[in-house]
């Protein structure tokens, strides 16, 4: 048989041409098995009243010959596919006979007939050439074993030839079906499933044989095992490539609406109805062509803060200073920043914009109570999310004043509305919606919203 992959084995012992043999300790098992089923059970019977030493010295040489016969079978598939071109890594010999590496495909499936039918070609040839000698001898001894190692050669070949990968037989249907069809994977993938099919058939024989009484049935038991193996890995390997030769081409729609980053958000929603196309996604592009994503800012908590490690929200790009048309909101973690956090959501999905939440913590005070610590942002990001509106959360621990701060990214993203929360009874309340949110109304270019609360809790 031959095989295409590269399993961990033993050591190269010898080359023959060109092509490292390695051979598996588990030939000894063989040798021994198949020398004591020719010196115990073939030759007495076949050539009585030799001492037992004589037939085992011929029962020893015929395992050794029938070896070599497994070895000149693997080199048969070697020589041929070196002719094709195709390089073979090594050459196997293991307890369930031989293996073959192929470095890669047979070029035409003529090459890949070929190369399959010369292992069994040369155990034909070697069965045939034995026999004929063995009717040449008139001594027993050699006459039986001859025989028995033509048999075996002929039983090799016949066994080679089921047609299921990774047995000739298996390589040679593949061949065909690749000629017939044109088509290596789908050709694979029948071999393969024909092999596992004929691994199990092979398995319930050797098993009912077994049930028989017959343990040597034990033998095919375990070739149909390893067959059973080696042709799913093959199913699988198949199975795998299908998408090897598949280009993006065949996938992609062919024409996809592709947006500029400064589109906003409806103009995307209006080309996509207007194209009446149902494209799930739109790659956007920067203005330097590359593809890009939506921006998020680099959310900053405390611990980053004491690190010294608040990163800005980027800026406008030089040159492109169009941002999608949003809601902004200025977030405060309060009863009250939490009644406006719920207004703006509903004011972000009903214009259909983004909804930026901007948290302020004035001159590096983390401990002030305007200061979103990582948790209360985690809650406002799991109520985005859960409402499905297209966010950034921004935030600022640095600012010379919170309506400066939010101002000064209103003025950046021109937002179509700035929603704020203020608390009528609280100090802070009094301070957001004292000072700060009269600056924001008086001086923001867009209208601001502000909610209010009574209530001491939300
Ligand atoms: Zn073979």
């Amino acid at each position: 048989m031959s095989v295409d992959r590269h399993p961990q084995g033993p050591r190269v012992l010898f080359h023959v041409g060109g092509v490292g043999v390695r051979v598996d300790w588990s030939v000894a098992v063989v040798l021994v098995l198949f020398g004591y089923a020719v010196a115990a059970g073939v030759l007495p019977a076949a050539a009585p009243g030799h001492s037992t030493a004589m037939y085992w010295l011929v029962g020893g040489a015929s395992a050794l010959v029938l070896l070599g016969y497994l070895l000149a079978h693997e080199l048969g598939h070697a020589m041929v596919a070196q002719h094709f071109g195709v390089r073979i890594s090594t050459v196997t010999l293991w307890m369930l006979g031989g293996i073959t590496e192929l470095e890669d495909d047979a070029p035409t499936p003529r090459a890949a007939a070929l190369i399959a039918a010369a292992g069994p070609a040369v155990n034909v040839v070697g069965g045939v050439s034995a026999l004929v000698a063995a009717h040449q001898l008139d001594e027993p001894l050699i006459h039986a074993a001859l025989d028995w190692l033509g048999g075996c050669n002929l039983l090799l070949a016949g066994f080679n030839l089921i047609p299921g990968a990774p047995l000739d037989g298996g390589r040679l249907l593949r061949a065909l079906v690749w000629w017939r069809t044109g088509d290596a994977r789908r050709a694979s993938l029948i071999g393969a499933r024909v092999g596992r099919a004929a691994g199990l058939a092979l398995l319930l024989l050797a098993a009912a044989e077994l049930l028989a009484g017959d343990a040597f049935a034990i033998w095919p038991g375990l070739i149909a095992w390893y067959l059973i193996q080696a042709a799913t890995r093959e199913r699988d390997a198949a199975l795998q490539s299908g998408y090897g030769d598949v280009t993006v081409g065949a996938l992609m729609r062919p024409q996809p609406l592709v947006v500029p980053d400064w589109w906003t958000v409806r103009q995307v929603l209006g080309e996509v109805d207007a194209r009446g196309q149902d494209q799930p996604a739109v790659p956007v592009t920067d203005p330097d062509g590359g593809c890009a994503t939506r921006t998020t800012c680099t959310r900053t908590g405390p611990e980053a803060h004491r690190a010294g490690d608040v990163r800005p929200c980027p800026g406008p790009r030089p040159g492109t200073t169009l941002y999608p048309m949003s809601v902004l909101l200025a977030y405060t973690p309060t009863s009250e920043g939490w009644a406006a956090l719920r207004a703006a959501i509903d004011e972000a999905h009903w214009r259909k914009v983004p909804l930026i939440v901007m948290n302020v913590a004035v001159h590096n005070e983390c401990a002030e109570p305007t200061f979103a610590d990582e948790k209360d942002l985690d809650a406002v990001e799991h109520r985005l999310i859960e409402r499905g509106i297209d966010f950034e959360i921004v935030q600022t621990v640095d600012a010379e004043s919170v309506s400066d701060a939010v101002l000064t990214l209103a003025a950046e993203r021109e937002p179509e509305l700035i929603v704020i929360g203020a608390h009528r009874r609280s100090p802070l309340g009094k301070a957001i919606a004292g000072s700060t949110t009269q600056h924001i109304v008086l001086s923001a270019d867009c209208p601001v919203l502000v909610v209010r609360t009574d209530a001491d809790a939300a």
